[in-house]
């Protein structure tokens, strides 16, 4: 009996029942480094610049068109300060395809408005725009830093970063006290803390003159004073509010990581950590991909239906003689994106057989979308027994997953762009606890497997 139900049946296992020791050394040994990682990289720009400090430490150099490409040769590109492409050339032509994995680098935040600062009853505050899918409720209360950039007329780049060191101020969004909130309680979730009244509190110390605005004045003094930057010149600004909680181990038995950004630095990291760890030259050529915008629809620039990333593979297809279309036609993508994790405290929105679970490894989407499977790219069968095979023959813990309950609500991710391109492709990834919160949760189990399952499609022989 219990011999045919191993045979026939779907069994999942608790990944931990599925490692030895020495494993488990080394998956604590990468989650320290994404904990590091995680910590360091509180935006997309800080993100990508992590990256190329990793990237170049071993051994990458930025990609120039006409600059010689062989198998081994590794590079980057980076678009715009906000999202970058990494290759390893791999033995193979580029027109029988590339292996690539995508995530995405942005993560949900409050943006400063253009025109943020005011002063209301002595207090200074910032006015923001909040930036991807939140519940507006978490954000207030909780511990901010300010992280962006202030382009001048000049062309030069003032950076910020306030809030991350011990010595540094931070900020905070207040919320009512219970005692006078009587009509707040009764509101719902998505009425109680509104979007517009998402201010940030920055000073309330008057300078010290006559006239209106005086505390407004003194912050904006200190600004210049640290900055050289005038209200003005917040017009183009990209400043942004972050959760400034520290990346910690959560639980008794450390088996989680708590911390801000998880969605989706977690597959970010995984994929580039994997591939600064190809061994040797890779028979197709390896493509990382950290995009920007995922949060807000893949638009702009920077975001994966941009066509900086065709420019970047049509310049490494030109210039080891390959045609890009060839090459998407027959490359395969990993859309690196985490999923939701079963939460025992709220099981009424999924459907326990299709759920990812903590510690059952990296999670599978054939599908995302919402409503009939609306919206998504829909990997087909043979993309799905592609991965399966792979992750068999190299002992990744993996699990099919998919987001909720039918009708239940929904999502996406970068993959339906990359199948748009004629690119086989199907959503893999991290399940998250707490998913978009300002503190989120992963299991330190899942992140490694997630990296396990992108390296082990790198290193493949095809
Ligand atoms: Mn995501
Ligand atoms: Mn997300």
């Amino acid at each position: 009996m219990e011999e045919m139900r191993e045979k026939l049946f779907y069994n999942r296992k608790n990944g931990y029942d599925l490692i030895d020791t020495r494993e488990r050394i080394v998956l604590e040994d990468y989650c320290r480094e994404y904990m590091d990682y995680l910590n360091r990289a509180r935006t997309e720009r800080e993100a990508v610049d992590l990256a190329i400090e990793l990237a170049e430490e071993a051994g990458f150099t930025e990609f120039k068109p006409g600059m010689e490409l062989r198998p081994g040769t590794k590079l980057y590109r980076c678009n715009r300060g906000k999202a970058l492409m990494l290759a390893v050339m791999g033995e193979k032509c580029l027109c029988e395809g590339a292996v690539i994995a995508g995530a995405h680098v942005d993560a949900p935040r409050l943006d400063l408005k253009q025109v943020p600062l005011y002063e209301s009853d002595e207090l200074a505050f910032f006015k923001t725009h909040y930036y991807g899918g939140i519940k507006k409720y978490q954000w207030v209360t909780v511990p901010l830093e300010l992280h962006g950039v202030v382009a001048l007329k000049s062309g030069e780049l003032v950076n910020v970063v306030i809030g991350r060191e011990p010595e540094d101020p931070q900020f905070v969004i207040t919320d009512l006290l219970p005692h006078l909130a009587k009509d707040q309680v009764t509101k719902t979730l998505s009425e109680g803390i509104t979007g517009e009244g998402l201010n940030i509190l920055i000073g309330s110390v008057p300078y010290a003159d006559d006239g209106k605005d005086r505390v407004k004045l003194a912050v904006m003094s200190i600004l210049y004073d640290s900055y050289g930057i005038s209200e003005e010149d917040f017009l183009s600004a990209e400043l942004t509010a972050v959760p400034a909680f520290e990346v910690r181990e959560i639980g008794l038995d450390r088996s989680l990581i708590g911390g801000y950004g998880h969605d989706d630095r977690v597959c970010a990291f995984a994929e580039l950590k994997a591939m600064l760890d190809i061994e040797g030259v890779p028979s197709k050529t390896c493509v990382c991909i950290l995009a920007d915008k995922e949060e807000i629809g893949s638009e702009g620039v920077t975001g994966m239906q941009s066509g900086a990333f065709e420019c970047f593979m049509e310049d490494i297809c030109e210039q080891t003689g390959a045609s890009l279309r060839r090459c998407f036609e027959n490359s395969f993508c990993i859309s690196a994106d985490v999923c939701n994790a079963f939460d025992p405290n709220f099981p009424e929105v999924s459907e326990k057989r299709n759920e990812a679970f903590i510690n059952y490894g990296m999670g599978i989407c054939k599908f995302t979308g919402h409503r009939g499977k609306s919206g998504s790219s829909d990997a087909s069968a043979e993309v799905v027994a592609h991965l399966r095979r792979i992750f068999a023959d190299n002992k990744v813990v993996w699990q099919m997953c998919s987001l909720g309950k039918v009708d239940q609500g929904g999502g996406g991710t970068i993959a339906k762009f990359m199948a748009n391109r004629n690119i086989d492709t199907i959503d893999a990834g991290v399940p998250v606890l707490s998913m978009h919160a300002p503190f989120e949760v992963v299991s330190k189990f899942d992140c490694y497997m997630t990296y396990k399952g992108v390296l082990a499609a790198y290193n493949e022989k095809y």
